[in-house]
């Protein structure tokens, strides 16, 4: 029995021997140019061979896993020093590419300690949109391997989208390679490769209530309510409120939720009637010497300050954005969670463009609230500063989605802990 039968694997039939792993074309050194002290490359050292092993290659055409004396050749057997060591193929399976910058680490520090844990060698090739990692080494030790990364895997799903993102996982002697059945070349399934399940809408939909309670159980209470109307103010008449309405900008207001109209707030005049009870912000509108609400500014405040949600369609310029900070503002300092303890920022403000959202942030770093830290965050904006700035802790992330999607699919950013949109 020669070498190569007695490496292949439970009596498979070596039609033909299938390539290595390896990419170079095998050296065909058999035959009548054998050099003196040498065997021709399929031979062992009792001169047995078939002479359709692979040859020893140079150093320099090795891939960066050959180390040492040992080379892999056909059937994924390693060889060298006289001992013979017996591997398996490598376990190749795709991640999505996203996940691998958590899987490699800075440096490929991660791999690195993969690689030690374990003892394989792990090969990480990067493509579109997925990454193929290979690793070589003899079966427990890819088990063990396998094992490592999907606990890491795992671990990140759990963080992030409770998505199973790991994908094809199989063990395959070479691309082209047609001598392994198919029920073979399967060897390891770690889970994550199971077909999706189709989403059950109907369910979903019946036990909707059910899932959103679910969903918010275990976040901290939140407090929404600011506003303490004065007795002027409330004592306004439905006629009233509306003249004051047609003689500033014709304000239309319209309550969108379905089922019975809820009462319009009626609008303040002055600062003070909204933000009589919160003197720093009195004291920041004293700063910037504004000399009284605009119009959305006053319909706004006494809807915003009481938590209802709000659609404000006014021209540019008539102070839109005040009219959602100051609220906000109060609304960050006054939660039952403290800021600190939060672990993320607590309020959001999305915008569809680069240009809106510096123009937020230029309008929100003209007053100071509390310690209030903010930060504006968009692509093609100092990514790395970014991370930094968000990561140390800020209370008002102000973003265009691509940049937000993009850290929070990271963890560079908690989105959990907003509750003022
Ligand atoms: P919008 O968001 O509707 O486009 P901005 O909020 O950018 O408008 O406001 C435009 C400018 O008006 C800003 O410089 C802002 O500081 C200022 N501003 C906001 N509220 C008032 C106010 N009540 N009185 C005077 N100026 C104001
Ligand atoms: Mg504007």
């Amino acid at each position: 029995m020669s070498d190569w039968e007695a490496d292949s694997d439970e009596g498979e039939p070596c039609v033909s021997p299938a390539k290595p792993p390896l990419s170079e074309s095998r050296s065909e050194t058999a035959g009548p140019s054998r050099a003196l002290g040498t065997r021709p490359v399929g031979e062992d050292k009792e001169g047995r061979g078939d002479g359709k092993r692979w040859g020893s290659r140079p150093a320099s055409a090795r891939e960066p896993w050959q180390s040492g004396t040992l080379e892999y050749r056909a059937r994924g057997s390693f060889r060298g020093g006289g001992r013979r060591r017996v591997e398996s193929l490598p376990l190749c399976f795709h991640l999505d590419n996203a996940l691998v910058g958590t899987l490699i680490g800075r440096g490929g520090t991660k791999i690195k300690e993969l690689e030690e844990s374990s003892g394989c060698k792990i090969q990480v090739a990067k493509g579109n949109y997925k990454a193929e990692i290979k690793i070589f080494g003899g079966n427990d030790k890819q088990t063990k391997a396998k094992m490592l990364i999907d606990n890491l895997v795992e671990k990140y799903s759990q963080n992030n989208t409770g998505e199973k993102c790991i994908k094809d996982s199989f063990k395959y002697k070479d691309i082209g390679s047609t001598s392994y059945s198919e029920s073979q070349s399967v060897v390891f399934n770690s889970g994550f490769n199971s077909p999706k399940q189709p989403i059950n809408w109907a369910s979903l939909r019946e036990n909707k209530a059910k899932y959103e309670a679910m969903k918010w159980a275990d976040l901290p209470p939140i407090e929404k309510c600011f506003y303490k109307e004065e007795p002027k103010i409330a004592f306004m008449s439905q006629e009233e409120a509306d003249k004051w309405r047609k003689e500033n900008n014709n304000i239309t207001c319209d309550d969108l939720k379905d089922g019975e109209k809820r009462h319009i707030p009626n609008p303040i005049h002055k600062f003070e009637e909204a933000f009589k009870h919160y003197p720093d912000i009195m004291a920041n509108i004293k700063k910037v010497g504004f000399q009284k609400p605009t119009p959305i500014q006053s319909q706004a405040w006494p809807i915003i300050l009481q938590g209802f949600d709000l659609i404000g369609i006014a021209q540019t310029g008539t102070g839109k954005t005040l009219a959602y900070l100051m609220p906000g503002f109060i609304h960050l300092d006054s939660q039952p969670v403290s800021r600190e303890k939060r672990g993320g920022p607590g309020m959001l403000v999305l915008t569809p463009t680069r240009e809106l959202a510096l123009q937020v942030e230029a309008e929100c770093l003209k007053y100071s609230y509390k310690g209030i830290k903010s930060i504006c965050i968009y692509g093609g904006g100092d990514r790395k500063g970014q991370i930094s700035v968000v990561t140390k802790g800020v209370d008002i992330v102000i973003a265009t989605p691509g940049r937000l999607n993009d850290l929070q699919m990271n963890s560079f950013i908690n989105l959990r802990s907003i509750t003022y949109l």
